[in-house]
């Protein structure tokens, strides 16, 4: 259903765009907007609401995980010559936000301005000492609540209207209708989360904060913020009691990041392993099976179910 709007909005835009025949030559982008997107979400959304009339370049790679994301000079100048760069900032992709004080197309921070979650304060001190320094105070993950999510679509829609006029009540009306796609989902998740008889989620990384708010759920995560943050062997072992006294069926691994640790705490806590996708970017092989957000969201919705025991 997302791909509906856009091919609308696209036909609309390449029968403007007739007129005036991009070239290819030399790497013409035409009169299409060059979107700068820091990691997967945005990118998608962005081609959704902007079309054919968008040239919409990814900086974090399939398969690739975006926290700390490191940019080559070509990623670099990408981003200064961007007619439009949206980004999360809070130090989520530090080298991102360097090279975007470079550029002088128009430049979205979805995080400003908005109500943020702080860092989980289970994370060890030296490590939140460390994240406040480097990657900010607050949890960058807000693409994972739908509503959320629905809400910041259209400050990129807007964004995209900034930069290029003319076009502004055809990205509005896209983004809109994204956005509504969004809640659609958002109504799913409420509808199916609504009789359970858990609500703790034991995680890989502490990336379901915003959608466990949303949704009336407790995020225990193995790690932190940030994936990479190695396991604590005391965070591991109030895990294992926590499973025990809760009486948590699941323990979720994510894509991107290994699933080792879960692995072997669900062993020894003899519960099932699941995956949650924090969608913070797809695989190759997600790609070619045409998955895109809120495909994936309702698989999490269904492994949710899964690990919490949901009625129907
Ligand atoms: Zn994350």
């Amino acid at each position: 259903m997302f791909r509906g709007s856009a091919a609308l909005l696209g036909a609309l835009v390449l029968s403007v765009a007739a007129c005036a025949q991009p070239t290819d030559e030399g790497g013409d982008r035409g009169d299409r907007l060059r979107v700068v997107a820091g990691f997967y979400p945005i990118a998608e959304a962005a081609e959704q609401i902007g079309g054919a009339a968008v040239e919409v370049d990814n900086l974090t790679p399939p398969g690739a995980e975006p926290h700390d994301l490191e940019l080559s000079s070509d990623a670099v100048d990408t981003i200064i010559d961007a007619d439009v760069v949206v980004y999360l900032g809070e130090g989520f992709q530090p080298a991102l936000e360097d090279a975007v004080a470079r550029t002088e197309g128009v430049v979205l921070d979805l995080l400003e301005g908005e109500t943020l979650i702080q860092r989980g304060e289970d994370e060890h001190a030296d490590e939140e000492e460390h994240a406040e320094e480097e990657e900010g105070a607050h949890d960058p993950h807000v693409w994972l609540d739908p509503q959320r999510w629905g809400r910041l679509v259209q400050r990129i829609g807007s964004a995209l209207a900034d930069a290029d006029p003319d076009r502004a009540d055809a990205f509005g009306s896209a983004a809109r209708a994204y956005a509504d796609e969004l809640a659609e989902l958002d109504e799913e998740f409420n509808e199916a989360l609504g009789d359970c008889d858990r609500n703790t989620i034991v995680t890989s990384h502490a990336a379901f904060g915003y959608l466990a708010d949303r949704y009336d759920l407790v995020q225990e995560s193995i790690s932190g913020v940030s994936p990479e943050a190695e396991p604590d062997p005391r965070r591991l072992s109030e895990l294992a009691e926590l499973v025990e006294r809760e009486g948590v069926t699941t323990i979720y691994t994510e894509t991107l990041v290994s699933p080792a640790v879960a692995e072997t705490l669900a062993r020894e806590a003899g519960v099932e392993v699941g995956t949650l996708n924090p969608i913070e970017g797809l695989t190759e092989e997600e790609v070619d099976d045409g998955e895109d957000y809120a495909s994936v969201m309702r698989q999490n919705l269904g492994a949710l179910r899964d690990g919490l025991g949901c009625a129907d």
